[in-house]
């Protein structure tokens, strides 16, 4: 048989968006209640100290109501001025692109760039810094997705507290899916949503702010207020006494509510731990195969997306189409320097599952042996369940 594009796949197995949690789908038929209803107001306010209990902050996050690209540029808008000297640190595709909106608010920027295969090394940002003492934002992204790949964050953040420069960070796709905070990497602002490692529809950004970066923002004449783009606008949003900027997008709250109860109720550490199960028995599979992990080391390779090396002559857009076409399943290309050079398979969420690792596998080798090449998929299942079945 045939899975056609007018059917719906099996499997989405994507680095996000992912689908809902089940719990989270139901959650998204609640009530649309009115803003204004003191019944909102209240619902808002307990959603705000849920995220924060997530987020583990000491201060109130802001949700902004549009998907996470809404906040990095928001937080680039906000914080960023012509007198600002930005370090950006790019690894990959997502902290390269936020170097293009540093450059929108200040033409001052350096950058250190590693192959896209590689993380950044936390003594490169001390040197960096330490010949660039006109520093006064660095901004790097933790998890970089299109390459499926972790920035050492908490190391990185304590070389930036060291030199005093404001933090952006973009923790998109790793919040929720292995150990990271805001205040654990000394973040003044840290971007993160829903549709990636809560299992929730893209939609949202959640994001937490320093008080010194609050007071950066006030100072900054040209940060965006009465605006989409405003992040000062949303400040006391979160109290039921205070009124909200424009409408919240009321659906997507109540799916937020219920991930944020799945997350807190089943608790931070056994969901980062079978994201980090899922992963590391997909890493075993793949090798086992005969194929290699895109990350040059294991050691930097993600928890929440797995990244296969396209074999040699393979054409990857066409062996992701056979593996929805034969198997129903879905898994995410790379994107801009990485598209064709590598396969995505995600760990997010509902998807942060051993067994899905396992039905990842059979998928992707038994495509590419349709395609020619002589991988063990066999080999590659068992790998991944000697992981599984050895895990505590
Ligand atoms: C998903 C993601 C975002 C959100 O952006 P989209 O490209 O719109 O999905 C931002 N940063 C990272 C690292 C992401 O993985």
């Amino acid at each position: 048989m045939r899975y056609t594009d007018n059917m719906e796949p099996v499997f989405t197995l994507t680095s996000g968006p992912v689908n809902a949690y089940p719990d989270v789908l139901r959650g998204l038929g609640r009530t649309v209640l009115y803003d204004y209803d003191p019944a909102f107001q209240l619902f808002y306010e307990r959603m705000v100290e849920k995220a924060q209990k997530a987020m583990r902050l000491s201060t109130r996050p802001v949700i902004l109501h549009g998907e996470p690209v809404l906040g990095l540029e928001a937080a680039a808008a906000s914080l960023i001025t012509p007198e600002d000297t930005v370090l950006n640190l790019a690894s990959g595709v997502y902290g390269k692109g936020f170097g293009y909106w540093a450059k929108r608010y200040s033409p001052n920027l350096v950058e250190i760039e590693t192959a896209y295969n590689e993380a950044i090394d936390p003594q490169a940002v001390r040197d960096m810094l330490a010949k660039h003492p006109e520093v006064t934002v660095v901004s790097v992204c933790h998890h970089d997705t299109p390459s499926g790949t972790i920035n050492p964050i908490d190391e990185i953040g304590a070389v930036v507290a060291a030199h005093g420069a404001y933090l952006i960070v973009d923790a998109v796709s790793s919040f929720g899916g292995m150990k990271t905070h805001p205040e654990e990497c000394r973040a003044d602002i840290y971007i993160t949503g829903p549709n990636k490692c809560l299992g929730a529809p893209p939609g949202l950004t959640m994001a937490a702010i320093s008080d010194r970066a609050w007071a950066k923002m006030k100072a900054n004449p040209a940060a965006p207020r009465a605006s989409m783009l405003s992040i000062l606008d949303w400040e006391d949003a979160w109290s039921r006494s205070q009124p909200f900027p424009f409408t919240p997008s009321v659906a997507e709250m109540n799916g937020l509510d219920v991930a944020l109860d799945l997350y807190l109720g089943e608790g931070p550490e056994a969901v980062w731990a079978r994201h980090a199960l899922t992963a590391k028995a997909a890493r075993a599979g793949i090798k086992a195969m005969g194929l290699g992990i895109w990350a040059a080391r294991e050691a930097i390779a993600s928890p929440t997306t797995t990244a296969v090396r396209t074999p040699e002559g393979i054409d990857e857009a066409r062996l992701r189409r056979e593996v929805r076409a034969r198997y129903g399943v879905v898994f995410s290309s790379g994107r801009g320097e990485t598209l064709g050079k590598l396969t995505r398979i995600g760990h997010m969420g509902p998807t942060a599952q051993p067994i899905y690792a396992v039905a990842a596998l059979s998928a992707l080798g038994g495509a590419l042996n349709t395609m020619g090449f002589r991988g063990d998929t066999a080999a590659g299942v068992a790998a991944a369940m000697a992981v599984i079945d050895t895990d505590a």
